[in-house]
């Protein structure tokens, strides 16, 4: 598969190519040139596929022969090793637990597919590769965790120190050891992100260092993201024996790469009504979808803090699908957004009457579909992208009562951190990747 750039400045690039650049150099975002249709059998026996199965089916379209089946086959069946369970939580509506991974949030399975390939490619080329990566929290422990072993490749995380990242997010990005190194910055995440820009644009270091980044806006992040709803849509199946009514996916949405992943499976031909582009008061792309003026601005914090976005990336991505057209945009997406107090109320709500814990995130989600069932006859699937204990003190303070935390991620807390601190000066991180 050939992929090119939304910026159409730069020549098109392979699956390799893409994946290592992550951005294209003229700063659009890549996408694959054609969109693969899968066999009408595929969609007949989702029921009965399982989600490697799934995932080899989609992935290889996408990878073509760069990657041999048979290791693209053990690349899926690694990254895939965990549970995705559909809940229904009420009549017509169905949580997506995406959080059942290494992490307990979503972005595991981006990040172990980003990590395999590159390892894949370094370990045919027999490269060692550098990955740098500055997090502000949930990002960097995906990337560390889904990068953890991985053969040929080394990572160096850069957070900010000094109780800027939460402890629970610190104990995961500190612990792991082996081939992850966590820096300990005295600054701030800005400082992190600047001294990880200047590496990138230091010529005289990667010439003697094979550097890459490991950017949520890369293609390998997105594709297997696309997996969750050909799976979803299997489940229902074989919950509801037959589909009765219009299937709707409600998406907690920050970046918006789990929602484009989501319009990926729809041209890919499943059978999708609508996509709910569900947001926090950053609501930049609901606001877009009903003014048709996509105006970028200074996020905002809130308690579904990995959806304080105020310029949504994979915006570009969306665009170029619909050719800049707003009208058809609506076609396939409704936007909703919803405050702090809301999200809390919800939770709330849910959790006293039906028995079932949401996090903050999940929480929009499933606003964001009861909005639209009110007005359209629909099944609907909310993706439930964190583990209702990764945001404890939220979670506890709206339903006011503890709750456990789940043993692995208990377990993390136990463990002593292991962090080099630095001042936030780049020489210094310049210095320290020249001596390892
Ligand atoms: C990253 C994240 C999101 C937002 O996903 P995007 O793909 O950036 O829209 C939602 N919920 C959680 C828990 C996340 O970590």
């Amino acid at each position: 598969m050939q992929y090119y750039s939304t910026n159409r400045q730069v020549k098109q690039a392979n699956f390799r190519e893409a994946i290592f650049k992550g951005l294209p150099a003229d700063n659009g975002l890549f996408l694959p040139i054609n969109i693969p249709q899968l066999p009408s059998s595929f969609f007949e026996n989702l029921s009965s596929l399982s989600l490697p199965e799934i995932g080899l089916a989609v992935a290889k379209e996408f990878v073509g022969e760069e990657i041999p089946l048979d290791d693209l086959k053990k690349i899926i069946s690694e990254v895939l090793n965990f549970e995705i369970p559909l809940r229904e939580v009420e009549n017509n509506v169905f949580s997506l637990e995406l959080y059942h991974g290494p992490t307990f949030a979503f972005k595991d399975v981006g990040a172990r597919f980003l990590a395999r390939c590159l390892s894949y490619f370094v370990t045919q080329s027999k490269e060692q590769l550098t990955i740098l990566v500055a997090t502000s929290g949930d990002t960097g422990s995906a990337v560390a965790n889904g990068f953890y072993n991985v053969p040929g490749i080394e990572v160096i995380l850069l957070y900010p120190g000094g109780g800027k990242v939460s402890k629970i997010q610190e104990q995961q990005l500190t612990t792991l050891g082996g081939n992850i190194t966590a820096l300990e910055i005295n600054g701030t995440f800005d400082d992190c992100q600047r001294m990880v820009k200047e590496a990138f644009l230091d010529s005289e270091l990667r010439g003697k260092k094979n550097l890459t980044s490991a950017n949520s806006i890369n293609i390998a992040r997105l594709i297997p993201q696309s997996f969750y709803y050909f799976h979803a849509f299997g489940l229902l199946q074989k919950n509801k024996n037959s589909i009765d009514k219009p299937v709707v996916f409600s998406v907690p949405s920050g970046n918006y790469g789990n929602l484009s992943a989501g319009l990926l499976a729809k041209k890919m031909g499943l059978g999708v009504d609508h996509i709910v582009a569900a947001s926090n008061i950053n609501k930049v792309v609901p606001d877009y979808l009903s003014s048709g003026v996509f105006d970028p601005r200074p996020s905002v914090m809130t308690i579904s803090n990995a959806m304080d976005v105020g310029d949504p990336s994979n915006f570009a991505r969306m665009n170029d699908w619909y050719q800049g057209s707003l009208e058809e945009m609506q076609k396939d997406i409704a936007g909703y957004w919803y405050n702090d107090e809301q999200t809390k109320a919800a939770l709330l709500k849910i959790y006293k009457e039906k028995q079932y814990l949401m996090d903050p995130h999940g929480a929009i989600g499933y606003l964001g579909l009861k909005a639209y069932q009110k007005i359209n006859e629909a099944t609907g699937i909310f993706l439930e992208t964190a583990h209702p204990a990764k945001f404890i003190d939220v979670v506890e303070e709206a339903i006011d009562e503890k709750i456990e935390i789940p043993a692995s991620l208990a377990a993390c807390l136990e463990q002593s951190k292991v962090a080099i601190e630095m001042e936030p000066d780049y020489e210094k991180l310049k210095e320290f990747l020249l001596s390892k």
